[in-house]
């Protein structure tokens, strides 16, 4: 439902560029300036792009950040559901993304239809989105919610109350077992990055690395079988389950020196950047998204000099997804 222009209308604007990355750098501060423009980038992000951002952040962080900017102009370096959060909740604002193509196969594995059948089967129940979702389903959602309060949320929900959590049934699972809830019904979609690593990956990591500590996303597949343990050894277990924000407090916080990070790769640059005298180690050096990767300087620069692409979504649904998301904001 989201409205965009035409590809083939921009596609003479997207003209690849003899500039070098300095020189990009310099016209991407000309244009911020002179549109009023904020750069908003998530923490997967290529550093290049993190490195020019005014605020990296997780989904949370980011809504945050659009939801008070006096800015014109957001240039939203993320993937299309996340330019689209922006989108709804600052309607009087230009929302672009630099490329149309960022998208997210875990927003992909729930479709409005499916939505409306599922909520036919359990009428009355209170429905979680992950703020993973695209306008639609947040649309027709009770509460958004991130990796980093879909506890908060849940817990906030009267006991009686059934509740359809979607679409990550990794985060679900998570959620579930450490609220003991019973009521919950869960999705079975997955993010192809986080559902690819294998649980044993796990054990050769700490047999690797004894001294290190074990971040994890909720999202990931790795995580499901030590549960028990995690909710058993809550606190002390060297497995922190974290979402990415949780993961650069943690880092910076703990004594650790040496840590192992299950979530996508793009998370290292900031953590070994904020945390120079610490070493961060990914559990997997596969753990790439590519959509998270599609975004360049060139395609931010072409973004903000062309005005590319501009992401809206329709009024109704806006005003409807908006108050999920406003309690996702208002939960932290
Ligand atoms: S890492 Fe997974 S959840 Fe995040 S944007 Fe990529 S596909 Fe979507």
């Amino acid at each position: 439902m989201t409205t965009v222009v035409s590809p083939q209308a921009a596609q003479e604007k997207l003209t690849p560029t003899n500039l070098t990355k300095d020189e990009l750098i310099d016209e991407i501060n000309i244009l911020r300036k002179k549109k009023n423009a904020v750069i908003l980038a998530h923490n997967y992000q290529i550093p290049e792009i993190q490195d020019i951002a005014d605020f990296t952040g997780d989904s949370l962080g980011l809504s945050q950040q659009a939801a008070k900017t006096q800015a014109d102009v957001i240039a939203f370096c993320g993937v299309h559901f996340m330019a689209e959060t922006a989108a709804i909740l600052c309607p009087n604002k230009k929302v672009l993304i630099p490329d149309l193509k960022a998208g997210c196969s875990l927003a992909d594995s729930i479709n409005l239809e499916q939505l409306i059948e599922w909520k036919k089967e359990y009428p009355g129940a209170v429905v979680v989105s992950y703020v993973n979702t695209t306008a639609e389903i947040k649309a027709e959602s009770d509460y958004c919610c991130t990796s980093g309060n879909a506890l908060k949320i849940v817990q906030s929900i009267p006991e009686d109350k059934e509740i359809l959590f979607l679409p990550d049934q990794f985060l679900g699972s998570w959620v579930q077992k450490m609220t003991g809830r019973k009521n919950m019904h869960i999705w079975m979609g997955e993010c192809h990055v986080h559902a690819a690593v294998p649980p044993s990956r796990i054990d050769e990591q700490r047999a690797k690395h004894p001294d290190a500590e074990l971040l994890i996303h909720p999202e990931c597949g790795c995580l499901t079988p030590y549960l028990d343990r995690v909710v058993r050894e809550n606190g002390t277990c060297p497995l922190k389950v974290a979402s990415t924000e949780q993961m650069i407090r943690q880092a910076g916080t703990s004594t650790a020196k040496k840590f192992v990070v299950a979530t996508e790769i793009g998370i290292l640059h900031r953590l070994k950047k904020e945390n120079p005298d610490k070493e961060f180690l990914p559990i997997d050096t596969e753990m790439s998204c590519k959509y998270m990767k599609m975004i360049t300087l060139e395609k931010l620069y072409l973004s903000l000099k062309n005005d590319l692409y501009p992401v809206t979504v329709p009024k109704e649904t806006a005003d409807k997804a908006r108050l999920a998301i406003e309690r996702m904001i208002s939960i932290v």
